[in-house]
């Protein structure tokens, strides 16, 4: 029998445990830790809520998690209630799929002041991840600055421009809707340190940004380069220039129609937070130019009037005690996903946040080939009955898939009009809702 610690429970995890019912089917045990009380990680809190199409790829989670050969064990943290060292004394390979959740910080002066928002924070925060709930993003100045162009500053940029109507159907936790309902942001500039050919946004995101109610992008046609050097553009990376393009295009009259302007502004890298008070009151960018694909500042500098700043440049793998890591490409240092004898690692944990959800199953699956290879058919190690043993002389609170069933039953029921479910935003309620 195989013993296996999955560390994570989100799409890298649970690609993985279904990658190891496959390869071994009853002769596996396999259990998914989560320092949550609730599974699926990003599927959950990093999803837009309004992307309700992507996170029902739970439902396959769920297929794999309800068998006996796969066991949640949430509410549980690892390097807290339990080391690293300690599973991998009870397991015969413990995979970390524990994601990249830090933000990676922006090194400018004022980046610390209080409305300057790491993207963590700020998805945390509209998705009701327990640790940022209480963040309380100030909405009531006119500008708001998203540094990045990726996905991530499409989704914050588009939660920001959303009316409350927009929003039915997604799970968005009340907390954000009432904060957005009172917002009176007019500007979202989102900062590219590059051009439109560097951008990372694909093209069904970014093309959302055209059918928003009362928000319009902005692009100034000077910023793109000619037409004819689209060609050498990858079709994915194409069809999002063209929607740059098409965005360029829009007329006045259009514009005029929507109060809130969502302003791509590229070639622009940022220097500094200015504050006021102790207040964000504007970003100073430098003009850039793109050499050799690298941004190389100009020395023109300007200012850009903001309230407040959201930062969604990339994300970085939490360190563990005792677990090598690679500071420089923020996750565990890995090769193709070995970590240590017995220790591996798997999605953005391994590859750093690149990729779609998608990504993670390739990736789950070749895992569990290189831990077949590496521990045959298993069989040296206690497994799930020396981590319960465990458990119980420590006395912690494990939730199992059963009661995160019975949590789910009571957000569902909790759900406003229109909406699937209204999540829990502390563990507390998440526990007290399991029942007895
Ligand atoms: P990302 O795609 O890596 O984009 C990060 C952006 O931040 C880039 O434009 C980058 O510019 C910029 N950046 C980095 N450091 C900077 C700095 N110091 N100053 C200014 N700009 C800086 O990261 P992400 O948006 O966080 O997304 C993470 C992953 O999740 C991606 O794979 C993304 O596709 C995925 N995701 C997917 C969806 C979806 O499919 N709906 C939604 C959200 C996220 P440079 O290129 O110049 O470095």
């Amino acid at each position: 029998m195989r013993q296996i610690a999955i560390v994570g429970s989100g799409p890298a995890g649970y690609y993985t445990a279904e990658a190891a019912v496959k390869k071994w089917g009853e002769e596996a045990r396999v259990d998914v830790f989560d320092k949550l009380p609730v599974p699926f990680g990003l599927i959950r809190t990093g999803v837009a809520p309004d992307h309700q199409s992507i996170k029902a790829v739970s439902r396959r989670y769920e297929q794999t998690a309800i068998g006996d050969t796969v066991r949640f064990i949430g509410n549980v943290s690892v390097g807290t209630d339990v080391s690293i060292d300690e599973l991998c004394s009870l397991y015969d390979a413990v995979i970390l799929a524990t994601g990249a959740p830090q933000d990676r910080k922006l090194a400018i002066d004022g980046a610390d002041a209080g409305n300057v928002i790491g993207s963590a924070a700020f998805v945390g925060w509209y998705n009701g991840h327990p640790e940022f709930a209480q963040l309380s993003p100030d909405l009531s100045g006119r500008h708001a600055v998203v540094i990045g162009m990726g996905n991530v500053a499409l989704d914050v940029a588009r939660i920001l421009s959303k009316t409350e109507g927009e929003f039915i159907g997604s799970d968005i936790v009340a907390h954000a809707l009432d904060t957005l309902r009172t917002s009176s942001i007019e500007t979202i500039t989102i900062l590219g340190r590059r051009g439109p050919h560097q951008i990372m946004m694909t093209p069904k995101e970014l093309g959302e940004l055209m059918k928003l109610e009362r928000a319009s992008p902005h692009v100034d046609s000077s910023d793109l380069p000619p037409l004819d050097d689209d060609a050498i553009l990858e079709p994915g990376m194409r069809k999002s220039v063209t929607l740059l393009r098409d965005f360029a295009a829009i007329p006045e009259s259009i514009h005029g129609e929507k109060p809130i302007a969502i302003e791509f502004d590229f070639f622009a890298s940022p220097k500094a937070i200015e504050l006021a008070d102790g207040k964000v009151i504007a970003v100073e960018v430098e003009r850039t130019i793109v050499e050799a694909g690298r941004a190389v500042g100009t020395g023109e500098t300007y200012r850009i009037p903001a309230d407040i700043v959201i930062t969604c440049i990339g994300y970085e793998t939490s360190p563990l005690d005792g677990v090598p890591f690679d500071e420089r490409a923020g996750r565990f240092a890995n090769d193709e996903g070995r970590i240590l004898p017995g220790l591996y690692c798997v999605g953005w944990a391994k590859r750093g946040p690149s990729g779609t959800i998608g990504t993670n199953r390739p990736d789950g699956y070749a895992v569990i080939d290189i831990v077949d290879e590496d521990i045959g058919s298993g069989g040296r190690k206690q497994g799930r009955e020396g981590f319960d043993e465990l458990a119980a002389s420590r006395a912690l609170d494990v939730v199992t898939f059963r009661d995160w069933q019975k949590i789910e039953e009571a957000e569902i029921a909790a759900a406003r009009q229109g909406s699937p479910r209204e999540k829990f935003v502390d563990i507390e309620s998440m526990i007290a809702a399991r029942g007895t």
